[in-house]
C-alpha cells in the first residue's frame, strides 16, 4: 500500500493559543497525507492568500491550502489564528478530488453557529446521504464525505443536542469515520463503532510552556510531539467532549466485534505509534521474524525497500541469522516531484527515490524486504535494479498476505483488474516480478503478529470479505448495539 488516508487532531487548552500546537501536531502526522492542510481554532482573525481559502465564520477562522503542513503555515498566520480549541487535518484524497476546497476542516452551518469537522476514513453511502441532503436544500461547496457529514451533523443539531444529534448521525452513515468536531468552544471526537481507523487521547499536563489540556489525535507520536502524555484510545462507538477543561465521555454505540484495519499496522501507522494498545514497531519486528521462520532462504544479506521495510527486514534477518545490510539508500529530501513527458525511462521514478548500492549488493544473493504490493510495477523496478547493480538473485519477502481486493475503507487502491495479486497466482507473480523467489506472510502469521483475533480486525483487501455492507462485496457483518448513558 502506497497511499495513506487522513491525520487528524484536536486540542483543548485551558488556556493560550492551540494553532501552534496544532501545527506541531500535524508534523508528527505528515506522513498521512501530504497533499493538503488545514487548521480551524475557536475564535480569531481574518486570513485571505491566494491559492487557499481562510474565513473568519462566527468565532471558527479557518486557514487550509495544498502541500506539507510546512508550505501552509506560516508563524504569522499561526499567530493570527488566535484561540484555545482548535482542530487539524492533513489529507490523502480517497473521496473527492486534489483541490483545495476539499482539503479540510470543512465548515458547516447550524441554527447555534458554525461547527468545523474534520475527519479521517471513508463513507461507503455518501452519494445516497448526498441525495438525500440536497432534497433537502442543503448545498454543497466540495465533494467529499466529509461534507456530507458536516451536513447531516448540522441538520441534526436543528433537533437535538449535541450528544443526540451525534446518536443520529452514527445511525445513517456507514463506512469508517475517525472525527474531531469544533462547535462553540467544545472538542468533540468520535470514532466509528467498528474503530476501523485510529484515535487516541492524551493530555497536556502544565508543559515547557505552561501549557494543559487534552490532544486526541489519530496516533500518538502526535501526542509525543507535544511531550504530551497518551491516555488510552478513543473506543470505538465513543464520543469524547472537552468543554471548559473538562473531560466527558459517551459510548453510544458497541458493537461485539471490531474491525480495525490492520494495514495501520502493517504500513499506515508509523512504527513508533501505540495504537490499540501495541507499538507498531513490535508487530512490524514479530511480522519480520514470522516472515524469516515461513519463508526462509539461503542468501547473504537482508536488505529493506526503504522506509517501510526496514522494520520488518531487521526481524528478518535477526530470526534468520544473516547480515542486515542496505541496498538502498533513500534520497529524504525528494517530496512531490514531476516527471518531463519526454523523459523516456519511467524508472527514473524509482532513481529519484532509491539509489542501489552496488558495493553492498554485488555477487550477492539478496532477501529484499517490503511490506506490501499493490500493482507490483515499482516492485519490478526496484528488483530489475537491483540486479542491474550486480546482485546475484533477489529473493522478494511481502510483510502481508497478497492484496486481492480494493479499499472502500479509506485508502485509495486500485480496482481489483490493477491489483497484481487479484488474478494471478504465486508463480505468476514471481516471474511478473523477476525475482527468484517470493514470499508473502501468511494469514495467520499476521494475525498472531498483530495479536488481535481475526474477527476483531477489518482484512478485507486481504480476504474480500468487508465489515460493513459494500454494494457487490461479501460483508462479515459485525453486530453493533445502542447503550444508553
Ligand atoms: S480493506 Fe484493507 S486497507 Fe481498507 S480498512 Fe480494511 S484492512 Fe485497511
Amino acid at each position: 500500500m502506497k497511499k495513506e488516508g487522513c491525520g487528524i487532531v484536536g486540542i483543548a487548552l485551558e488556556q493560550g493559543n492551540a494553532a501552534l500546537p496544532i501545527f506541531y501536531a500535524l508534523y508528527a502526522l505528515q506522513h498521512r497525507g501530504q497533499e493538503s492542510a488545514g487548521i480551524a481554532v475557536s475564535s480569531g482573525a481574518k486570513e485571505e492568500k491566494e491559492n487557499e481559502i481562510s474565513g473568519n465564520v462566527r468565532d471558527i477562522p479557518l486557514i487550509k491550502g495544498m502541500g506539507f503542513v510546512y508550505e501552509v503555515f506560516s508563524t504569522q498566520r499561526l499567530e493570527s489564528q488566535k484561540g484555545n480549541i482548535g482542530i487539524g487535518h492533513v489529507r490523502y484524497s480517497t473521496t473527492g478530488a486534489s483541490k483545495v476546497e476539499n482539503a479540510e476542516p470543512l465548515l458547516a452551518n447550524y441554527r447555534g453557529g458554525k461547527i468545523a469537522i474534520a475527519h479521517n476514513g471513508n463513507l461507503v453511502n455518501t452519494a445516497e446521504m448526498r441525495r438525500e441532503l440536497e432534497r433537502d436544500g442543503r448545498i454543497f461547496h466540495s465533494d467529499t464525505d466529509t461534507e456530507v457529514i458536516a451536513q447531516l451533523l448540522a441538520k441534526e443539531l436543528m433537533k437535538h443536542d449535541p450528544i443526540e444529534a451525534i446518536r443520529e448521525l452514527m445511525k445513517r452513515v456507514i463506512g469508517s469515520y475517525s472525527l474531531v468536531i469544533l462547535m462553540n468552544n467544545t472538542l468533540i471526537a468520535v470514532r466509528d463503532p467498528l474503530g476501523i481507523k485510529p484515535l487516541c487521547l492524551g493530555e497536556i499536563k502544565d508543559d515547557e510552556n505552561g501549557r494543559s489540556g487534552y490532544i486526541i489525535a489519530s496516533e500518538s507520536p502526535a501526542i509525543d510531539m507535544l511531550n504530551a502524555s497518551l491516555i488510552r484510545d478513543v473506543r470505538p462507538g465513543e464520543v469524547l467532549m472537552v468543554k471548559g477543561g473538562d473531560l466527558e465521555s459517551y459510548q453510544l454505540y458497541r458493537g461485539k466485534n471490531t474491525a480495525h484495519c490492520v494495514f495501520e499496522y502493517i504500513y499506515f501507522a508509523r512504527a513508533d505509534s501505540v495504537l490499540d494498545g501495541r507499538l507498531v514497531y513490535g508487530v512490524r519486528m514479530k511480522i519480520g521474524e514470522r516472515l524469516a521462520e515461513e519463508h526462509g532462504v539461503e542468501a547473504d544479506m537482508v536488505s529493506p525497500v526503504p522506509d517501510s521495510g526496514i522494520t520488518f527486514a531487521i526481524g528478518y534477518a535477526k530470526r534468520a541469522k544473516i547480515d542486515y545490510m542496505e541496498g538502498f539508500i533513500k534520497n529524504r529530501y525528494v517530496g512531490r516531484t514531476f516527471i518531463m513527458p519526454e523523459e523516456s525511462s519511467r524508472d527514473i521514478a524509482v532513481r529519484l527515490k532509491l539509489n542501489a548500492v552496488r558495493a553492498n549488493v554485488e555477487g550477492k544473493r539478496v532477501v529484499l524486504v517490503d511490506d506490501s504490493i499493490v500493482r507490483g510495477t515499482t516492485s519490478r523496478r526496484i528488483v530489475d535494479y537491483l540486479k542491474e547493480k550486480g546482485a546475484k538473485e533477489v529473493h522478494l519477502r511481502i510483510g502481508s498476505p497478497p492484496i486481492i481486493a480494493p479499499c472502500y475503507l479509506g485508502i485509495n487502491t486500485p480496482t481489483r483488474e490493477e491489483l497484481l495479486a487479484s488474478k494471478r497466482n504465486l508463480d505468476e507473480i514471481c516471474e511478473f516480478l523477476n525475482a527468484d523467489s517470493i514470499g508473502y506472510l501468511s494469514m495467520e502469521g499476521l494475525i498472531d503478529s498483530v495479536g488481535i483475533e481475526a474477527n476483531n480486525l477489518c482484512l478485507g483487501c486481504l480476504t474480500e470479505k468487508y465489515p460493513v455492507e459494500i454494494p457487490g462485496e461479501v460483508c462479515i457483518a459485525r453486530q453493533l448495539k445502542l447503550t444508553q448513558f
